[in-house]
């Protein structure tokens, strides 16, 4: 097989339903560009068969690659897994629900070949529920507000990188992976068009409120320390709050001889200061948590399966060499 110029990167977590015919319409959008590509398949711990279908296509067409997972290690591990699989000059991430739309795969190419290392894809909103996308509106503004990478809103995973973007990505070690913060940080010549939101094709979204909510935390707590500055900044207000009424209550009894109701003020600092102090070491313990789970220094997945072990398999080495064999730092 020729050296593939793109490969493309999809994470499944079960999408048995879905994969055949998004691996059609891949092919059929790929094969015009008259480009050799690769398609790496990370299949995230799916219980459905997921597996056993990527299995076959590899099994049948020469392009094709995958990588099995053990259990299922969220999207952000698959999409690190697909881009250490990746051989291509050009990687394209994309879903495998088909709302990512193949057919824009050739104009990602075109505005690569411009010289942009990274192209993405943005949707739009249409079809999505008012809730939800008040919710993300609001939630993209205070993102920006708070941090020191520029995320926009709409854009997600559906984007190509140039070799030496993928290279920057993969170079950067954190096991707890924001990988919309992690493009934006790398930084590149980066480009961009909107397309109108698809809905899924078959199966359901796994993204319900709370895992959503975590990862919205997740996006703000892990690239910047803004919230722990946040914290000295209220702490320091209110502590001067404080000292300007106790100044105005001994005022106020030496002036007037007024005597202060002492249980009401009492409790109000009480409940206030404790509200502050709990979600102030919440914070803390948030990035302590981090720290924690940095320094396990823990492989980001297990492989049980890949079509590089598979053949290397019957020379009896065992499958999870495969994925570790990049070196992390
Ligand atoms: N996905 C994954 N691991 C997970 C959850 C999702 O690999 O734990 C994949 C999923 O198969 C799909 C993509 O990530 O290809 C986006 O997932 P989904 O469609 O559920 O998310 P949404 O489009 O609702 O944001
Ligand atoms: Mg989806």
């Amino acid at each position: 097989m020729p050296h593939p110029q793109l490969t493309v990167v999809v994470p499944c977590f079960d999408e048995c339903e879905v994969i055949d015919a998004f691996h059609s319409a891949l092919v059929a959008a790929l094969e015009p560009t008259g480009e050799p590509f690769e398609i790496c398949y990370v299949d995230d711990g799916s219980g459905d068969g997921t597996a056993d279908r990527l299995r076959a296509l590899a099994a049948s067409s020469p392009y094709v690659r995958y990588t099995s997972f053990s259990r299922n290690f969220g999207k952000e591990a698959a999409l690190l897994a697909g881009m250490r699989m990746a051989r291509g000059d050009a990687v394209v991430l994309m879903d495998a629900d088909l709302q990512h739309p193949p057919e824009l795969v050739p104009r990602m190419l075109e505005l690569h070949r411009h010289g942009y290392d990274q192209v993405v894809a943005r949707r739009d909103r249409t079809g999505e529920g008012a809730v939800r996308s008040a919710l993300s509106r609001a939630y993209y503004r205070v993102v920006r507000h708070f941090m020191e990478v520029e995320l926009a809103d709409g854009d997600g995973d559906f984007r190509l990188l140039s070799r030496r973007a993928v290279e920057a990505v993969l170079s950067l070690p954190e096991s707890n992976r924001f990988s919309k913060g992690l493009f934006s940080w790398i930084g590149f010549p980066t480009a961009g068009f909107a397309y109108r939101n698809v809905e899924r094709a078959a199966g359901s979204s796994k993204w319900g409120g709370r895992r959503l909510l975590d990862y919205g935390i997740d996006g703000l707590l892990s690239f910047n320390t803004r919230p722990l500055r946040l914290a000295i900044h209220t702490g320091l207000w209110l502590f001067l709050s404080a000292l300007g009424y106790a100044a105005w209550i001994v005022v106020n009894a030496v002036l007037n001889g007024v005597e202060t109701p002492g249980y009401a003020t009492l409790i109000t600092a009480i409940v206030g200061l404790s509200g502050v102090q709990l979600a102030t070491l919440g914070v803390i313990g948030e990035y302590v948590g981090r720290i924690y789970h940095e320094a396990k220094r823990r492989p980001h997945y297990v492989v049980a399966e890949s079509d590089a072990s598979a053949s290397r398999h019957a020379d009896g080495v065992p499958t999870t060499a495969a994925a570790q064999s990049r070196p992390r730092r």
